[in-house]
This record gives structure tokens, C-alpha cells and sequence, in this order.
């Protein structure tokens, strides 16, 4: 058995994410030696289907032929080099395309290195921007209930999940935090659109009371994704661009993770018809293979800051490895997959299998709720169906469906009592059937 030798190895000097360690003491680590579309295979030589795209990052499937190619394509000529003064064709070429599929007036691309460090770059651009205009006292975001932006201080600042956020609540900037507008949450009876237009009143009245102290809203649009896959109507979004607009105030759009065709289009936005100030993209923009974020916002915006040096507005922001060329090779070619494959219209088959193979858990007596948007389906695990009244978190009921579906060889990570399908745009029919039964079989053992 090869599996427990580099476990060992690995527990004597890794500490992993998102982990309590001593977890493992009973958990199994599950090292992978290799990867082939949407199959994992641990050094046992068991095999595993990655339902959750190696955390939403995955488009096209592991090892793919394509962006394989390209990637070393590029190591040959150019692996890194310094974007300050100096610049490559890989990032104005994607920088080009991404402008082209985006929603419209979006005309500039600022890179950071990981999505956390985008968020960071949106936040700092918006209150730069204001301070740039003279109105030095927009100093607030506005964010929504269970939302997340990611782990550093700032982006867990703007976030609303307590797991991660009230342990560095002492540490953290204060934002005003508008109630939810997902359809989970709806009366019985009421639709996921009403729900939204009501849910919107309390958001338009703290605009119109704050709107002269805050720098930005900040939504992840249609699905609030490590909040437990919460899901909302795009009327929402539609209703928040003109109140921004109205209030003078930013809208920045978090799509790291629904971005790139999740949600059933391109980007999440087009299903509300609008453009927002900030555009965030990371995880699926590489096709889940390499490290890299990229803020698009407007040439309103960008010159805000473009003056004389001395009159220090400058955005003298920067990482390491900004526009990596390596990253942006994967991100070209995972764009040309886009554009020869049909990869919109074959997901939305998908998406019709996933809805159909699910259907009968709609009426599980342990199912709360399945809700889709597009590739992403999740079911929520309740204890009470009537009542709607989930299992105790104490109970990890979603790390038992997780250990289960790894016996049977599937990747599925439940968030707390939430499990979804996330996975690789490459999966067939037949293995979504078989990740619903699985899921199933899961649930009805625990
Ligand atoms: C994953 C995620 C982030 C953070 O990206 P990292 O690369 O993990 O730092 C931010 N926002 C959303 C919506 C995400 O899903």
C-alpha cells in the first residue's frame, strides 16, 4: 500500500488548508499521483471522480491535452518576468479577449496572484477611487449575509461566514452587512423573485442612509458559494446597479467562482444585464491550473488615477507574480476551449441531467431544498423537512456523505450539511447519474 507511506511523509511536515490536522488521525489524507479529466487517482491506483473541480477551480478536466500543450508552449520562451515597466504578449492577448467577453465598458485588467489577493485590489481601487475625486469619506463596503470574498484580513472583512470570520472579528475592518437576498430563505410559497425584490428594500434603505460614507457593494452574483450555495434571482443584481448608480456608490462583482460558464452563462452578470464597476475573475480562469486573478473595471475608473506622478494617485499596488505568463497561456487556451467547443450550449445539456437525476430527492424526507444554477446543483440536508430545521453542525453529517462517497470513488465535499455538484464541464451523462446516486446512497446511510 502505497497511500500510507506518503501520508506519513506528508503529516510529518505539511499543514494543510482549511483543516483541523488531528482530523487525520481518523481521516483519511488521500494522496493523488495523477490526474486524466474529471478521474483522481491515488497512489493505491483507486480512482476517484473530482465532483467539486479541486475546489471550483477546474473547467476542462485534469491533465488537459490542450492547455497542457500551451503551458509548454510558453515554458519554452518566457516563465516569468517583472509586469512593472515592462510587459509580455500573453497578458496584453488575454487582457484583449477578456475585455471582448465581458460585459460591456468593462476596458482595463489589473492582475493579482490568487482570487483573496483580487478582492484585495477591487476594495483598494474603489476607496482610491473616491479619494482620487475628492470624497475621502467613502470609506464603507456593504456586503451580504453569508457571503465570502476569501481569507485574507480585508476579504474576510467583507465576508460573512462566521466559521471563518469570528475568530478574527478583533482584527478586521467594520462593513455593513445587508440581509440575504437568497431564495432558501423565501416564506413558503413565495417565489425566489419576490423574495429578492423584498429582500432588496433593506439594501436600497441603507444606500439611501449611508450611500455618502460607502465606497462599494460587493456581491458574489447569483450564487453565494462557500456560504452553502445560496442562490438568488438576477432581479436582485438588476435592482442593485441602479441603486448604485443612484447613490454614487461601486458595485463589484465577485465571479472567482461563478465566472466562466457556472452559472449557465459566461459570466454571471449578463443574466442580469449588467456591468458592474469591478469585475473579480480567478479559479476557472486558468481552466484550474495555475495561481491568478484578474480586476476588469472601467475607463472611468482607470482615469481617476492617471495624472502627473507628483500628484501620487497612482495605484502603486503590486505582486510578485502579476500576469504571470504561464498562467495567461492557460488562460488563452482555456478560452479557445470556450470558443471551440460550444462549451455553453453542452453544459446546459448537462445542467438538464443534473436537474433530472435529482429530481426525485426532491421529495427525500431528508432534503430540505435543490436548487441549481446551471453546473452547480446543491442539496441541503435537513433534519426536519417541514420545519426546515437542519442536523447540528456537531454532527458533521456532510463530512460522513463525504467519507462515503470517497469509498465509492467520488470527490464530493459537502459545505457543513450542504452537498453539491461542481464539476469539470468534461463530465458525462452517465458519470452525473452515477455522483447523484452516490450522493444519495450518502445521505440515506448517515
Ligand atoms: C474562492 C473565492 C475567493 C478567494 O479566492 P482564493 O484564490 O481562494 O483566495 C473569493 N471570492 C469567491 C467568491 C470565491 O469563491
Amino acid at each position: 500500500m502505497q497511500n500510507s507511506k506518503i501520508i506519513q511523509r506528508d503529516l510529518s511536515v505539511l499543514w494543510h488548508p482549511c483543516t483541523q490536522m488531528k482530523d487525520h488521525e481518523t481521516l483519511p489524507l488521500i494522496p493523488i499521483r495523477r490526474g486524466e479529466g474529471v478521474w483522481l487517482e491515488d497512489f493505491d491506483g483507486k480512482r476517484y471522480i473530482d465532483a467539486i473541480s479541486s475546489w471550483w477551480v477546474n473547467l476542462f478536466g485534469h491533465a488537459n491535452p490542450r492547455i497542457n500543450a500551451a503551458v509548454r508552449d510558453q515554458l519554452e520562451t518566457l516563465e516569468h518576468v517583472i509586469l512593472a515597466g515592462f510587459s509580455h504578449e500573453p497578458v496584453i492577448q488575454l487582457s484583449e479577449r477578456l475585455i471582448n467577453i465581458t460585459p460591456p465598458d468593462l476596458t482595463h485588467c489589473f492582475y493579482a496572484d490568487n482570487g483573496s489577493a483580487g478582492i484585495e485590489v477591487a476594495l483598494k481601487m474603489s476607496f482610491h477611487y473616491w479619494r482620487n475625486q475628492g470624497l475621502p469619506q467613502k470609506t464603507k463596503f456593504v456586503t451580504l449575509q453569508d457571503s465570502y470574498h476569501g481569507e485574507t484580513l480585508g476579504t474576510l472583512a467583507v465576508g460573512d461566514v462566521a466559521l471563518y470570520k469570528e475568530t478574527y472579528a478583533p482584527l478586521l475592518m467594520q462593513s455593513l452587512v445587508a440581509p440575504s437576498p437568497a431564495g432558501c430563505y423565501a416564506d413558503p410559497g413565495e417565489t425566489y423573485e419576490d423574495y429578492a425584490r423584498r429582500q432588496f428594500e433593506s439594501m436600497a434603505a441603507l444606500l439611501e442612509k449611508q450611500g455618502d460614507e460607502i465606497a462599494a457593494v460587493i456581491v458574489e452574483p447569483l450564487v453565494q458559494c462557500a456560504g452553502g450555495m445560496r442562490m438568488y434571482h438576477p432581479i436582485y443584481l438588476t435592482l442593485l446597479r441602479q441603486a448604485c448608480d443612484q447613490y454614487n456608490v461601486h458595485l463589484i462583482a465577485d465571479e472567482m467562482a461563478v465566472g466562466f460558464g457556472r452559472t449557465g452563462t459566461m459570466f454571471a452578470c449578463e443574466q442580469a444585464n449588467i456591468t458592474p464597476d469591478f469585475l473579480c475573475l480567478s479559479k476557472g480562469l486558468t481552466g484550474g491550473y495555475l495561481p491568478m486573478a484578474v480586476v476588469l473595471t472601467s475607463n472611468k475608473i482607470y482615469q481617476a488615477f492617471y495624472d502627473d506622478y507628483t500628484t501620487l494617485k497612482a495605484f502603486l499596488h503590486s505582486h510578485s507574480y502579476t500576469g504571470n505568463p504561464l498562467a495567461c497561456r492557460a488562460a488563452l487556451a482555456t478560452l479557445d476551449i470556450f470558443e471551440q467547443d460550444n462549451v455553453i450550449e453542452n453544459n446546459r445539456k448537462l445542467a438538464h441531467v443534473m436537474d433530472e437525476a435529482t429530481r426525485p430527492l426532491q421529495d427525500h424526507p431528508h432534503i430540505g431544498e435543490v436548487r441549481q444554477q446551471g453546473m452547480i446543483l446543491a442539496m441541503e440536508m435537513v433534519k426536519d423537512k417541514k420545519k426546515r430545521q437542519g442536523y447540528p453542525w456537531q454532527e458533521r453529517r456532510g463530512l460522513q456523505v463525504y467519507q462515503y462517497a470517497l469509498k465509492k470513488g467520488a470527490l464530493l465535499r459537502p459545505l457543513g450539511n450542504v452537498i453539491y455538484l461542481m464539476p469539470p464541464y468534461v463530465i458525462t451523462p452517465e458519470q452525473i447519474r452515477q455522483l447523484v446516486e452516490i450522493a444519495q446512497a450518502g445521505i440515506d446511510t448517515i
